[in-house]
């Protein structure tokens, strides 16, 4: 796509240049004096009067910027334009496509000296904090790095960088021609390409000519999904430190290249809001330095100097805090980078025009200009202080690579029979150039044990994975594995809790000294298809315990071969192996003839998952091959409900893991059309969290109930539970609420200060916290598990044990492990049914009361959801 609009745009780029070269020679040095000396007082010259020569957004898309939303393709044409103009002060590349196929892009731009010697400043910079071996050279600019509309539907960021990258190449302009000298920008323009084009065709599509202001107007009211997310509907900037999503990826590896300075991110909020800018709000994580909250405050006053000057609206110290490690500010803060939000009032809901309740008019003209000076206003405190800034990385680098942050040293996790899971965390240690290696021997330490929360002696093996703190990425480590985050004030509009070990469902510890480690990593590490040469066997074995495991059950259902599993855990020329193990037999696959052997060592490797062929069907303890406990696993048609009412991350996620994860096809059905549906092509139905009121109307209802009596199987996630419970024919029942009595007993309950309104409300929540799950692992939606499961707990989850039904997965007393639960909500919590499957008629209703695919990095919940779309009812 983008190679066809620059074949296009070249000719018309010759016309234009050609045009404008003339006074080009003539207006430079006048033109200097007339407009950038002003910058202080006016923030953004209008752009048609900069036209000495490079032309401004204006002149090249041919209208003023704010007086319409700029395409996407359009946003590129102007960076290849740029490009063409100014080869000896900018560089653009092409570091990735979104999954609809856009192009991500990334353009760099300083001076020509310093471009001239980009590779050695971007390796000196990694040489100088251990990143990359070999002595750096003098050479020290800043690398500051801007990004826009991570959120696609924040839509004045990507306008605002036209007019940033015109600033930035305008040889005219005083001011940044001299940040340039000791800067290296690094701009991207569009982090979000899919989600910006969704909402930017919809507002075309439906906005009335010259604009309607009127709240209420449709052009305000954006249609499901919204275009905040990406093409799965993820929140981009809540995964900067999962690295769950393509963009991400992408971005991620090109940000490792460069470990820049600083990162400012442009996002927008409701419209009724003004502009926020540094120092963020509480709670800060207890990592950030010093240095960090210091620089919160240096950005603060350099863009308040401009905000004062032209009497614009604008808050700092609020509702953007610095603790969850995922956004855009708190990752490269945790790498080390000063980083921050910016938000401006707009978003989705403002369209180009935009009256407020206070009755004054928000356009996008005024948005950009917001964005438009914050973003100066960041570069020239930055480049005014590049050596310190400089300085500062360094030492951040220095001290933890001598001196980490934290009580513990060194994080072990163990590895035996867990391959599959240590090869999916090491591929993402890599992706963030944490470095590992492999316990050497075998030993006894005092550790603080992650399953039970005690620190006691702990074996660690030989070949379990090490960590230790002593390297560049020591503060991320910390962060990201650390058992629980101190958190300084529970205001926080995030998760409070997501370590590593809990996430991956890996068995670990935290140690407060060292452990001898090897880099080499083990055999059964690396090698990831292990099966002997057996002549014929008789059937492949396959443990199941993780994603892979799922990939690989996928993958062989995509081609038709037919597959059991085990009920009971049985033994197998000398192997034990427990529930949910597969069963692949010879017979009953005579189907794929000769191709047998090789379609299952192609779907092994290619899943990374360990088979073990068997000579024999005839087992020394449980149920032999050919035994009906040994279940016919049938491939399910199944189907996801998306569109209005449905929650859509959470669909989002659903629809991710089936595509993206295990590869394996899925329907996704419009909600509205739910009534039309053909219910005998359909086995399995997801409903994600949402609203079902309108959804599931009691006639709809009934024939869901219908399809289940006949084998059909419902799974119903998070909300969706609490719309079905107390339901005729569904087993699920809330528990009483105790409220009343509890203010029968002591009425003063009620007397709350209004001042206190949002903190007493935070006492009925629970904020992305982990609790230890008790497990029935004989049960088919446990399989793969032991009798624990750590969940992320979001919701106030408060359901009674069922009496028609099996209790899978239930929260008992004493199960909290780390994150924040306001006291209310602990109450709630104990006793509570999280996992339920009940039969009704010939079919099936799985209850996942929490999230186990949250944002894709609870990698711990996948095989219980992927058990319940598999393995329940089979
Ligand atoms: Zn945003």
């Amino acid at each position: 796509m983008h190679q066809f609009v620059t074949a296009l745009q070249s000719k018309l780029l010759k016309f234009q240049i050609d045009m404008f070269r003339g006074i080009k020679l003539l207006l430079p040095i006048l033109l200097t004096i007339i407009i950038h000396s002003g910058y202080a007082q006016t923030p953004l010259p209008s752009p048609d009067l900069k036209s000495a020569g490079l032309q401004s957004p204006e002149q090249f898309l041919g209208y003023k910027l704010g007086t319409r939303f700029t395409r996407h393709a359009d946003i590129l044409r102007y960076l290849d334009y740029l490009l063409a103009q100014a080869p000896d002060r900018m560089k653009l590349q092409n570091y990735g496509t979104t999954y609809e196929g856009r192009p991500l892009m990334l353009a760099t731009i300083s001076a020509p000296a310093n471009l001239n010697q980009l590779e050695e400043i971007r390796t000196n910079n990694l040489k100088r904090i251990g990143l990359l071996t070999g002595q750096p050279t003098a050479s020290k600019p800043v690398i500051a790095w801007l990004s826009y509309n991570v959120h696609g539907n924040e839509a004045v960021s990507s306008e605002a960088v036209l007019q940033v990258l015109y600033d930035l190449l305008d040889v005219n302009n005083a001011k940044t021609q001299q940040w340039l000298q000791k800067t290296v920008v690094l701009i991207d323009p569009c982090v979000n390409p899919d989600g910006r084009e969704r909402y930017v065709q919809w507002y075309g599509q439906v906005a009335a000519a010259g604009s309607n202001a009127n709240p209420i107007a449709r052009e305000h009211q954006e249609p499901w999904p919204g275009g905040r997310p990406n093409h799965y509907l993820f929140d981009l900037n809540r995964d900067l430190a999962w690295q769950t999503q393509k963009e991400t990826q992408h971005r991620i590896a090109v940000y490792n290249q460069w470990m820049p300075h600083l990162h400012a991110d442009f996002h927008e909020m409701s419209p009724e809001a003004s502009y926020y800018f540094s120092p963020a709000a509480k709670p800060f994580h207890e990592d950030i330095t010093p240095w960090q909250r210091e620089f919160q405050n240096i950005i603060g006053d350099n863009n308040r100097k401009y905000f004062d000057a032209n009497r614009w609206l604008y808050f700092t110290r609020e509702t953007y805090d610095l603790f969850y490690p995922s956004y855009g500010d708190t990752w490269p803060t945790f790498n080390g980078a000063i980083a921050m939000t910016y938000e401006q009032g707009g978003s989705g809901r403002a369209g180009l025009t935009y009256t407020r309740t206070s009755g004054d008019t928000l356009t996008l003209t005024q948005r950009i200009a917001h964005h438009h000076t914050a973003s100066l206003a960041t570069l020239e405190a930055v480049a005014d202080r590049s050596e310190k800034v400089v300085q500062e990385f360094q030492k951040y680098y220095q001290r933890n690579q001598t001196n980490p942050p934290g009580t513990y040293q060194t994080y072990v996790l163990k590895a035996k029979n867990e391959e599959a899971k240590i090869r999916s965390l090491t591929t993402y240690l890599d992706r963030q150039q944490i470095q590992y290696g492999f316990a050497a021997n075998t030993n006894t330490l005092m550790a603080f044990n992650y399953a039970n929360g005690k620190t006691e002696g702990a074996k660690i093996e030989k070949n379990d994975l090490v960590i230790s703190l002593r390297q560049p990425k020591a503060t991320l480590i910390k962060v990201l594995f650390e058992p629980a985050s101190k958190l300084e004030d529970s205001l926080t509009y995030d998760i409070t809790s997501w370590a590593i070990p809990y996430a991956y469902g890996l068995q670990a510890y935290a140690i407060k000294g060292k452990v001898a480690q090897t880099t080499a990593k083990p055999a059964t590490i690396t090698q990831t298809n292990t099966v002997p040469s057996t002549d014929k066997p008789y059937a492949y074995v396959a443990r199941w315990n993780s994603l892979q495991d799922l990939q690989f059950l996928s993958e062989l259902l995509n081609h038709n071969i037919n597959i059991r599993y085990s009920e009971k855990a049985f033994a197998s020329e000398e192997q034990q192996y427990a529930p949910g193990t597969l069963i692949i037999t010879r017979a009953g696959n005579e189907q794929t003839g000769d191709k047998f052997d090789a379609l299952i060592k192609t779907a092994a490797e290619k899943a990374g998952v360990q088979i073990t062929p068997t000579r024999t069907g005839f087992v020394s303890s449980g149920a032999d091959f050919g035994s009906s406990s040994v279940r016919y696993l049938k491939k399910p048609k199944v189907a996801i409900l998306a569109g209005s009412g449905i929650s859509s991350t959470g669909f989002g996620e659903i629809w991710h893991f089936f595509e993206q994860q295990i590869h394996f096809p899925v329907t996704v059905l419009d909600a509205q059309t739910l009534g039309r549906v053909s219910w005998s092509d359909l086995d399995v139905l997801i409903l994600p969290g949402g609203y079902y009121g309108d959804i599931l109307p009691e006639l709809i209802l009934n024939q869901v109930k219908d399809w289940v009596r006949n084998g059909g199987k419902l799974i119903a996630l998070e909300s969706a539970t609490g719309f079905l419970a107390g339901k005729k024919d569904f087993a699920l029942v809330s528990k009483k609420n105790t409220d009343s009595v509890d203010i029968k007993k002591n009425p003063y309950k009620l007397l709350k200060p209004y001042g206190e309104s949002e903190r007493s409300a935070i006492s009925e929540q629970v904020q992305g916290s982990i609790y230890r799950v008790t497990l029935d692992n004989t049960h088919p939606l446990a399989y793969g598990y032991g009798t624990t499961y750590f969940a992320l707990i979001q919701n106030a989850i408060n359901y009674q044990f069922m009496t028609n039904g099996w209790n899978v997965g239930v929260l008992k007393k004493d199960t909290y492990a780390s994150g924040f639960v306001g006291a209310q909500v602990r109450k709630k919590l104990q006793d509570t049914l999280i996992l339920g499957h009940q039969q009704l008629g010939q079919g099936d209703i799985v209850y996942m009361a929490d999230n186990p695919l949250f944002r894709a990095f609870w990698h711990n919940g996948k095989l219980l959801f992927g058990n319940a779309v598999f393995m329940v009812g089979q």
